[in-house]
């Protein structure tokens, strides 16, 4: 039997076997305090019981994602404290195991190719693999789209990829779309937390009187320099779980915005499926209290230029709760929900 990390997304640390039972922690790697991204791969354990025990918070309401193929992602519905448990049937020659759903590069790469999207490089990342991004409409109206700021935050990937979805299938028109799916792609490619690495992480790479550490980070202000930001959409996962965290919610970052994030808060509620993810407006986390004090994040940065009408951070929970689980088809239908939400707002609110 083989446990390993040797694949995009990969990250996990085998401290022990002891026969039936492997104890794992996650790898920090450069950031600072504590995250709970894990992603492994066992191979070889055909016909096998295995326990797997991690450090405390690594595992969500549902157990592990559990996935054959780095694609297709399912729930396995167990586990017990810091443990879970699989039994491996004959034909379980590789499965793979993570925090939650990954989204793999490849993923966006099918999806381009299906709707005609040449995917273009932004930039070299900060470790010298290229960045992808997409571009598509034409017109007056800059609109900004970002996922993965934060390299283990899959689900904003899932939502973004419903948004872009929605737009090529029913276009904003004078609207030009630009769109870097994975912004800390190395990271995402790497397996790494990305969130708080050391000395900052992408999405604190913003400040507006100085050059990002980053090269992807100043590839964006570039691009939003040239073309202007008119709306400006940042795709996250909050926190591991518990509370706010199972839920999706737009952090309100800016207080001059207020009644303009109330507005779209409002009308996404309204416009949410009964196929995606619930969302309550009321969810929505207020400017300026908690952690949700104007930093150098990308939605800020975009929210202060002139000519932005709004930009903002959406959460999308990890797990949800058992009356509002979790699905890839949800999370796509959310960004669907979004966009149409997006549309309507931009017709009624701010026409430009
Ligand atoms: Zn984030």
């Amino acid at each position: 039997m083989v446990i390993h990390q040797n694949f995009i997304g990969g990250n996990i640390s085998v401290k022990e076997i002891d026969g039936d039972t492997v104890i794992l922690e996650n790898e920090l790697r450069d950031t600072t305090g504590d995250w709970f991204y894990w992603a492994f791969c066992v191979e070889g354990a055909e016909n096998r019981t295995l326990t797997f025990r991690f450090q405390p918070s690594r595992l969500g309401y549902f157990g592990p994602a559990v996935s054959y193929d780095l694609e297709n992602w399912h729930w396995l519905h167990h586990v017990e404290g810091d443990s879970f448990t699989y039994t491996f049937c004959a034909e379980e020659s590789k499965v793979y195991f993570a925090h939650s759903m990954l989204y793999h590069p490849s993923r966006f790469m099918n999806f381009a190719d299906k709707h005609h999207l040449q995917v273009e490089e932004l930039c070299k990342g900060y470790k010298g693999s290229s960045i992808p991004c997409i571009k598509f409409g034409e017109g007056n109206t800059s609109i900004i789209l970002t996922a993965r700021h934060h390299a283990c935050e899959s689900t904003g990937n899932y939502v973004l990829e419903g948004v872009l979805e929605e737009l090529l299938a029913d276009p904003i028109p004078d609207a030009t779309v630009f769109c870097v799916p994975f912004v800390d792609f190395e990271g995402v490619i790497r397996g790494d937390q990305g969130k708080n690495r050391a000395p900052h992480d992408q999405n604190r790479d913003y400040a507006t009187e100085k050059e990002a550490i980053y090269p992807e980070c100043n590839a964006i202000k570039e691009y939003a320099e040239a073309h202007g930001c008119h709306y400006g959409f940042d795709f996250h996962a909050p926190w591991h779980k518990g509370g706010q965290n199972d839920t999706v919610f737009i952090v309100q970052n800016r207080i001059e915005q207020l009644d303009l994030l109330n507005k779209f808060g409002s009308l996404l509620e309204k416009t949410i499926s009964a196929d995606s993810l619930k969302y309550e407006h009321k969810n929505d986390y207020p400017p300026e209290t908690g952690w949700n004090i104007p930093n150098a994040q990308f939605a800020n940065y975009m929210a202060t230029r002139a000519e932005n009408v709004v930009a903002f951070t959406l959460e999308t929970t990890y797990f949800g709760t058992p009356d509002n689980e979790v699905s890839i088809d949800k999370l796509i239908e959310l960004g669907r929900c979004f966009a149409k939400t997006f549309k309507k707002y931009n017709e009624t609110e701010q026409p430009l």
